[in-house]
């Protein structure tokens, strides 16, 4: 979600939430030994070869039945179809780990908490500007691994993490300028998934408009300010440092073209044409839609996924495909803020490759978002069939757009990520399995592998209560 210009709600914060890395970690469970023992344990457990069999499994060339899956060091060693049941057993169909492009982790925190009376797109800001002024790098930590424990759940196993909430509410750099991210880069290494921090560039508050209160903890005051910022930050086994452009409202032209210059090899996003007043508002500003302003600063190309892409001319979609760019739909976050239906099909046709992600965290399931790409164009184009079952796995399995070019399939040399869903659910009882894109939800899904290790079993996550602690971490931001 790309949360637009203006906001009318100042923060109420203050800057008692300054506090270094030495002073974040003794109550964190996730921190210091325990995290420790962790690494360890997954170290060991990465080394370890075993075996998985699945009842069903998707390879790139099909479903096939009984397929023995061997993994050492974290990836693919071997796959056997055909074989009697061996190993660990993963029932129902076993899928690629899916890859959640697009994520706020701390609007997760606004599911269902933004209808009051009917719910405008004013009431989600109004409540996403409150919350942002309340985090801290304990409190965001604390929530954060509770809704990558959530997307573990889930099936995801690469999460693209949109991250803009820098500094302290008051805009000042805490003492570890990057305490926010890192508290990030640790959620996602407690609930064992990879994590593209996408350390986001966010210098004003519309075209020609300085940041506004709610919005200064977003800024670094400047490109060089953001890079040296950025270097710092330290991308363990389980990271990657990527960077973004909030939006051609956030960031100035110059400061687009520079960025664009300095971020060689980064995967790098961008929110773009989310709503039609930012597309009017760039025509204004600079007599050109915001891809037209993207390619004019030189940011499309193969390492950029552009956000959303809602709002496009067939100009804008020609330039897309042309510079290999990424659109990254988030359909159960469009319709939920009303934004409009993005040109999947259009897209796809041109040639531009379709990722997928949670975005607001209003529904976390990529079962449901690849079938709202494929559902939405049905009701715009009252034609069914629009995507193949095979390009809709390919849409939520895009790791490659965060840098993990080496996931997303069942093959050999990939990583080791593996999902089951379970075919015996009310959801899932009697289907083909082939058809399990357009039945399961994120509940179906028993068993999650991320690099070889085991995250999920049997529908509980290893080591955390998503539940509880997902309640507790909101219900402390709303007191
Ligand atoms: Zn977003």
């Amino acid at each position: 979600m790309n949360e637009g210009g203006e906001h009318r709600d100042a923060a109420d914060q203050s800057a008692s939430g300054r506090r270094g890395p030495d002073q974040r970690g003794s109550d964190r469970p996730g921190s210091d030994d325990s995290a420790a023992q962790r690494r360890s344990e997954q170290r060991r457990s990465n080394h370890e070869a075993s075996t998985y069999w699945a009842e069903h499994a998707w390879l790139p060339s099909g479903i096939a039945s009984g397929v023995a899956i061997d993994v050492a060091g974290g990836r693919i060693t071997a796959i056997r179809p055909s074989t009697r049941p061996q190993g660990e057993v993963l029932g129902g169909i076993t899928l690629p780990g899916f890859a959640n492009a697009h994520s706020h982790a701390f609007h997760r925190a606004l599911r269902g908490r933004t209808h009051a009376g009917k719910g405008t797109f004013w009431t989600w800001r109004q409540g996403m500007y409150r919350l942002a002024g309340r985090l801290e790098p304990d409190s965001y930590h604390r929530l954060a691994r509770a809704v990558y424990a959530e997307m573990a759940l889930a099936g995801i196993t690469s999460v693209g993490e949109f991250h803009y909430l820098h500094h302290a509410p008051d805009g000042r750099p805490y003492a570890d300028p990057n305490a926010m991210g890192e508290a990030l880069i640790q959620a996602a290494a407690d609930a064992g998934l990879r994590i593209t921090l996408l350390d986001t560039l966010y210098l004003a508050g519309g075209f020609d408009r300085p940041l506004e209160d709610a919005q200064r903890r977003f800024g670094d005051g400047g490109l060089e300010s953001w890079l040296d910022r950025v270097d710092r930050l330290h991308a363990p086994p389980h990271a990657i440092i990527g960077g973004a452009v909030h939006s051609v409202r956030a960031v100035p032209e110059e400061a687009i073209a520079a960025f664009a210059c300095s971020t060689e090899g980064r995967p790098v996003h961008v929110h773009l044409s989310e709503q039609r007043a930012e597309n009017e508002a760039c025509r204004a500003a600079h007599g050109c839609s915001p891809t037209e302003l993207l390619e004019r600063c030189g940011l499309l190309g193969p390492d950029l996924t552009a956000v959303h892409a809602t709002h496009l001319t067939g100009r804008d979609i020609e330039l897309l495909h042309r510079s290999g760019t990424t659109a990254c739909f988030c359909p159960t976050t469009e319709r939920d803020l009303a934004d409009g239906i993005g040109p999947a099909r259009a897209l796809a046709d041109a040639g531009v490759r379709l990722a997928l992600g949670t975005d607001s965290n209003a529904i976390v399931d990529m079962f449901e978002e690849a079938r709202a790409l494929e559902m939405h164009e049905r009701l715009v184009s009252e034609e069914r069939g629009r995507f193949t079952a095979e390009e809709l796995l390919a849409a939520k399995t895009r790791h490659d757009s965060l840098g993990w070019a080496d996931a997303g399939r069942i093959e050999v040399g990939a990583r080791a990520d593996l999902v089951a869903a379970a075919l015996d659910t009310p959801r899932t009882a009697g289907i083909d399995p082939s058809g399990i894109g357009y039945a399961a939800t994120a509940a179906d899904i028993t068993d999650v592998i991320a690099d070889g290790r085991r995250i999920v079993h049997r529908g509980r996550h290893a080591t955390i209560d998503a539940g509880a602690e997902l309640a507790a971490a909101i219900e402390e931001l709303w007191v």
